[in-house]
């Protein structure tokens, strides 16, 4: 059975686990803070790996970041992660395989496989957490680009120059209003100066006016970008994975963008992983190579 240590590299925390061909965790999920240099980074990898090198045939690393096609490298560092990130030599963190994937990428690859777009030749896994990220399957493959970074989902879902996205600096981004950063802006607006999310959510189950008002505005602009995406890649299904997906009223949006495309209806499912479909999706693809 081909097994490979899998890490997934966030902002705030790196984990790692063993996961064996069938996506299976051989040991525990282990979590520690993202140090705070490129030098940190490098030097916690090294001896985890080290650690464990016997025990493994080969590294998959699910990271923040655009990854060049050949999986090797990152080819651009998100903002949360400190300089000099990108020029990390993932290769020689052992003489056994290696691969680098984007983490929306992964999750989406995971999800593909053996998640809720198991069986699907054709999906789109969007990760709604701090921003959108998305993993994109066009006929059984990994939608990459010419340069890794395909699948950014920066396009207008608004002509009324109402947010400046953070991620791209455009005016009414997708991802300014359907990510958790996005539902936190309606929560100030609706809500007052110091409303997060939190608030949002937990006065919609209060019956609350103000929080249903900020909420449906977060739901009607995903259900907006879902139309784009569905009319663009006519998925047989979209998944929906990260923090703010189990906040969404499926049966209300599937029914709203499935009547308002172009192409044939498509499933709207939430994800099947949580937290780790990163790791998942980034050491299926390396055993996949490996076999
Ligand atoms: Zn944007």
């Amino acid at each position: 059975m081909t097994k490979v240590l899998a890490f997934d590299i966030g902002g705030t925390k790196i984990a790692y686990s063993i996961i064996d061909e069938n996506g299976c965790f051989l040991n525990e999920v282990i979590k520690v803070s993202t140090p705070k240099s490129a030098a940190g980074i490098v030097e916690l990898l090294k001896t985890t790996v080290k650690g464990l090198e016997d025990e493994i045939d080969g590294v998959a690393v699910s990271t923040a970041g655009a990854v060049n096609n050949a999986g090797t490298r990152i080819t651009s560092v998100p903002g949360n992660l400190p300089e000099g990130y990108n020029q990390t030599d993932f290769m020689a963190l052992t003489t056994k395989p290696v691969l680098v994937e984007n983490d929306a990428n992964s999750a989406g690859w995971a999800e593909f496989s053996i998640g809720a777009a198991k069986g699907c030749r054709n999906a789109v896994i969007l990760t709604l957490g701090t921003g959108v990220g998305a993993g994109i399957i066009v006929d059984g493959h990994l939608l990459k680009g010419k340069s890794g970074a395909a699948g950014e989902m920066h396009f207008p879902v608004d002509s009324g120059h109402k947010r400046v996205c953070s991620g791209c600096g455009m005016f009414d981004c997708f991802e300014s209003f359907a990510s958790g950063t996005g539902l936190n802006a309606n929560a100030r607006e609706y809500m007052g100066a110091e409303a997060t999310s939190y608030d949002v959510i937990r006065g919609l189950k209060e019956g609350d006016h103000q929080a249903r008002a900020a909420f449906d505005k977060w739901q009607d602009y995903l259900i907006k970008g879902l139309i784009m995406v569905a009319n663009v890649f006519d998925p047989e299904v979209i998944v929906l994975s990260g923090s703010m997906a189990k906040f969404v009223e499926y049966d209300k949006v599937s029914r709203e963008v499935n009547g308002r495309i172009l192409t044939q209806p498509f499933e709207l499912k939430e994800a099947a992983f949580e937290n780790n479909a990163g790791m998942i999706g980034a050491a299926l693809l390396l055993i996949a190579r490996i076999k």
